[in-house]
């Protein structure tokens, strides 16, 4: 943990429980870094769903092609 998060937007340094930057009013890395995990089980979650409806639609399609 860092003392002062500083902003990637602008470089000001921010008080440690302060989730935006007080300039600019981004999110700070800590709290960035939790949305982008946040994100990533999104996707997660994502490809888990569309492995699972691809094996749904292997055995419930017919196979009676040509
Ligand atoms: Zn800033």
């Amino acid at each position: 943990m860092s003392a002062q998060p500083t902003c990637l937007y602008c470089q000001h340094a921010n008080p440690t429980n302060e989730t935006e930057c007080r300039q600019c009013g981004m999110p700070l890395p800590a709290e960035a870094a939790r949305a982008g995990e946040r994100r990533l089980r999104r996707f997660t979650w994502f490809c888990v769903g569309l492995t699972v409806f691809c094996v749904v639609m292997f055995f419930w399609l017919p196979r009676s092609i040509a």
